[in-house]
């Protein structure tokens, strides 16, 4: 996490009086002088494009309403990180392009899942499903996006994992709030698919996961919800 970013979506937060989440990103593209959000069939989640005195931020279609509203927050950090004028980015260091998609991407979790508020709805409460479904839900967030930040913020050391059936077996789809060096090394193991099946309906359980990480099988306690061709599993993978 930058926290050149943070004390940006704090300032800004600030400025434009935002509140408590959930946060108004939409007020906000209005606020910071974007004409336009609309969307488009892009390769990408969004992008900002400047022509003339116009800024328009474009949205990839068909993303979830909680997708759509982290884009917009990451596409807005471009747009302030573009205006030369404003003395809200006071300094800029940012080289590379790399580089502030990762500030943009922090941008936009600090500024939708402010830390002194993570905090506090996390206080007290079990590192679950359930408290990640609270967060994500009280901020219009991505289940993935609460996690990581959970992760950030609230000393949580939880990745989320999720499967979808794709009419014979589950799919893995993807990991957030992986620790570091595990990025890309998750996928289904021979024993994954069946623990699913078993678990279909039945709310949210204690299971031990079977997994592969990198090459290894590793078989890890985990909470998982099964329903509707969808799993998801919260786990611990570093001890
Ligand atoms: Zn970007």
């Amino acid at each position: 996490m930058n926290t050149r970013a943070g004390r940006l979506a704090r300032d800004i937060s600030e400025r434009f009086q935002l509140g408590q989440p959930p946060i108004d990103v939409e007020y906000l593209v209005s606020q910071l002088g974007v004409d336009q959000v609309t969307e488009a069939d892009l390769i990408e989640d969004g992008r900002m494009v400047r022509s003339g005195d116009r800024t328009n931020i474009i949205v990839r279609a068909g993303l979830s309403r909680e997708r759509r509203r982290f884009t917009i927050a990451h596409e807005l950090c471009h747009v302030l990180l573009a205006d030369t004028s404003s003395e809200l980015v006071a300094t800029r260091h940012i080289i590379g392009s790399d580089e502030e998609e990762r500030f943009c991407e922090d941008f936009a979790a600090a500024l939708l899942l402010p830390w002194a508020w993570v905090r506090s709805v996390a206080y007290n409460r079990p590192q679950t499903l359930h408290s990640l479904r609270v967060v994500s839900g009280r901020s219009n967030t991505s289940l993935a996006s609460a996690c990581v930040r959970l992760n950030e913020v609230a000393g949580w050391q939880r990745s989320l994992l999720h499967w979808r059936h794709d009419g014979s077996t589950w799919r893995f789809r993807w990991a957030a709030g992986l620790p570091s060096g595990f990025e890309k090394r998750i996928r289904s193991a021979p024993q994954t698919a069946p623990l699913l099946d078993a678990s279909d309906d039945g709310g949210d359980m204690m299971i031990r996961l079977v997994i592969m990480v990198g090459g290894q099988q590793r078989d890890v306690p985990a909470q998982i919800s099964v329903r509707r061709g969808s799993a998801l599993a919260l786990t611990q993978l570093r001890e």
